[in-house]
């Protein structure tokens, strides 16, 4: 069975990387850090931002572990009560990550200004089909903190079990399935590659960190994941606040060992840079956190 380029192992790489780093640091010019277009005042609201993410992981009940504490954790049967609640709440979710990751690709289309390219479009809609025919989220007990998706069934993501139990809202698992969905539409040809470069361009000029090649995949792939748990939390309103929910997206990246590879920012700079490329959601973590006092 072929496996898929590693892109599609959301968080293999990066523990990969985590054992072999001495490997990882081939080049160093991936660590370089340029010049940030950010001005001061952005950047101090993007770190206000993780802050509040981070302090959530602690306070929320159903806050996301972090990557790295997944890491550490054994592994995990999959009739164990938590795999079995985390693989039920996939399956229930992966039809409306669907849609979401849909509408999410369509207006990042247009905010990149790729809604007018014929090219483009056919690209588009090709990835969209992709989208529609995943069927299954299969539980994995090898997997571990890993979700992937396997070249010869394009139809399922295989899910690690521990993954499964560390998600533990429906705003979590989205982000992760929207992920993941990012990654199919993508596809084995990199079909939307000019979206994607566009995005690891602005997000590079941003934060002044190096984002190109599969960085930019996986930045766009959180992106997504991002921008389909704010549209969810936009049609289910509840009694929990929307920082909470919206730190949920991304607050896996809360580690304390914060390191990242040749394909992947650290979890830390993956925050920062979706904070960066997305204001609103800075807004909505800070907002929320003003309206309280
Ligand atoms: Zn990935």
């Amino acid at each position: 069975m072929k496996l898929r380029y590693p892109k599609f192992l959301i968080f293999f790489c990066l523990f990969v990387a985590l054992v072999f780093s001495g490997f990882a640091q081939k080049s160093g010019s991936h660590s370089t850090r340029g010049r940030s277009s950010m001005s001061a005042e952005a950047k101090a609201l993007v770190e206000d931002a993780i802050g509040i993410v981070c302090t959530q992981a602690k306070l929320d009940p159903k806050s996301s572990i972090a990557i790295d504490e997944m890491q550490a954790r054994p592994s995990l049967p999959i009739q164990s009560p938590e795999a079995k609640a985390g693989a039920e709440r996939a399956q229930r979710l992966l039809p409306i990550a669907k849609d979401l990751v849909i509408s999410s690709l369509r207006q990042l289309t247009v905010e990149y200004g790729f809604q007018k390219s014929p090219k483009f479009d056919t690209r588009l809609r090709q990835a969209i089909d992709r989208v529609n025919a995943v069927k299954r989220v299969r539980p994995d007990m090898e997997s571990r903190d890993n979700a992937s998706v396997f070249l010869s069934r394009p139809h399922v993501i295989t899910f690690g079990t521990i993954f499964l139990a560390g998600l533990r809202s429906d705003e979590g698992m989205i982000s992760v399935l929207a992920h993941e969905l990012m990654h199919i539409a993508d596809g084995d040809n990199d079909s939307l590659r000019p979206l994607v470069a566009a995005v690891g361009n602005k997000a590079s000029d941003l934060t002044g960190l190096d984002i190109h090649g599969q960085r930019s995949e996986e930045i766009t792939c959180d992106l997504i994941g991002a921008m389909a748990v704010r549209a969810y939390i936009a049609g289910s309103p509840g009694y929990e606040s929307i920082a909470r929910r919206v730190a949920r997206s991304i607050q896996h990246n809360c580690v304390e060992v914060d390191e990242g590879d040749e394909d992947h920012l650290s979890p830390r700079n993956t925050i920062r840079t979706l904070l960066a490329l997305n204001p609103a959601l800075v807004r909505e973590l800070i907002n929320d956190r003003e309206e309280r006092k």
